[in-house]
């Protein structure tokens, strides 16, 4: 494709055109390159050209950004728009042809949204933590490309409905003991489209869009949880009457991991240990997300008891999301003690004379004491 001319040459306007600039501008190039009214070969690409200038110039978001950036802007707005032609133009040029004074209000209103699109994305633990660029597969409705969402056939103009003259709406009068009442309602004839669909598009059958499957790069940031989704905008389904496209919803499904759990930011994790490593301490390996990292179990430790390992937890995820690497959470070691169920007659011989060692006193347990005493004022008996 040549070089992108610039959107405002395109319409031969200002800079500084007001957005009712814009619309007249556009409405009367509309006209003159309509492939359907102009049969010259260069009409269609400017009509496209046109389209898509006008697109941008009429929303003031993407006016600005186009402004500051270019066409660079826009290329990143118009995200995974495949004909850069996001839905069906005609919404306007009805309006210009068709639109009298009848149809004028009804037009203004803004043209429905495509449909959201939802689906589900299933990561792996270490997927979520770190993030991943993950391919989804997106079924959606777009433009259909033979008629540009005309839905007549080489992308005609379809006529005015005869019915309701093209306003869509028709009124009748009716006649009750209270005397004449107008009712307005939509034209049954063109279920309030103010068209007739004459000579339907042979591709889409004069739906004026088409079903695609597109494969869509979803950037998941790291420190993503399971049940969270991801907005793309605008790469939902594309609107029948050229309104804007609707959404597409990633939901994140994250599948267990064999050993670590989560909460928020904070990765859990348990490790046996045996009767030896927690009365004298050792030095052991620890599996982290990050792979195994060597930590000094002390003496004396007790079974449950739970060791912090910092920056071993989970990024965070607005952090993470602006680039700016992610605060990584903590990591919470909860310690078993493995008491053996078989012993070799070495081991057996060693723990009898452990046994002997250590005598046969119970003691009780001051922490359960403390832990009843303090229900007892809580509830003050
Ligand atoms: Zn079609
Ligand atoms: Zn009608």
């Amino acid at each position: 494709m040549a070089e992108k001319r610039d959107y405002y040459e395109v319409l031969g306007v200002e800079r500084t055109a007001t957005e009712a600039d814009i619309k007249r501008a556009y409405r009367s190039m509309a006209r003159k390159f309509h492939p359907d009214v102009n049969r010259e070969s260069h009409a269609e690409e400017r009509f496209k050209e046109i389209n898509e200038a006008h697109e941008v110039l009429s929303n003031a978001d993407r006016r600005a950004a186009y402004d500051r950036f270019g066409h660079a802007a826009t290329g990143a707005n118009m995200g995974g728009d495949p004909f850069g032609f996001g839905g069906s133009p005609f919404g306007d040029i009805f309006e210009s042809f068709f639109g009298g004074s009848t149809t004028g209000q009804r037009r203004r209103q803004a043209p429905p949204r495509g449909a959201d699109v939802q689906l589900t994305v299933e990561l792996t633990f270490e997927e979520a933590v770190f993030g991943v660029e993950k391919e989804v597969e997106v079924d959606r409705l777009e433009a259909c490309d033979a008629c540009r969402g005309s839905r007549m056939e080489g992308g005609k103009i379809p006529p005015a409905c005869t019915a309701c003259g093209g306003s869509g709406e028709v009124r009748r009068v009716q006649q009750t003991i209270l005397g004449q009442f107008m009712t307005a309602g939509p034209c049954p004839t063109c279920q309030g489209e103010g068209v007739t669909i004459t000579d339907p598009c042979h591709v889409c059958h004069g739906r004026g869009r088409t079903r695609h499957y597109r494969t869509i790069s979803v950037n998941v940031p790291a420190g993503i949880d399971d049940g969270a989704a991801l907005r793309l905008s605008g790469q939902g389904e594309h609107a029948p009457n050229g309104g804007a496209p609707g959404n597409l919803y990633v939901k994140v499904r994250v599948k267990p991991h064999r050993y670590f759990t989560r909460s928020g930011r904070t990765i859990h994790s348990e490790i046996g240990i045996n009767v030896a490593q927690a009365v004298l301490g050792d030095e052991i390996e620890i599996d982290t997300i990050d792979g195994p990292v060597v930590f000094t179990i002390p003496g004396g430790t007790q079974s449950g008891q739970q060791f912090r390992l910092r920056g071993k937890g989970v990024p965070d995820l607005r952090s993470s999301s602006n680039g700016s690497g992610g605060d990584r959470g903590e990591q919470l070691v909860t310690i078993r003690v493995v008491v053996p169920k078989k012993l070799t007659d070495e081991q057996r011989e060693l723990f009898e004379q452990l046994a002997m060692s250590l005598g046969n006193e119970v003691h009780p347990q001051p922490t359960n004491r403390r832990l009843f005493d303090r229900v007892k004022d809580a509830l003050g008996v």
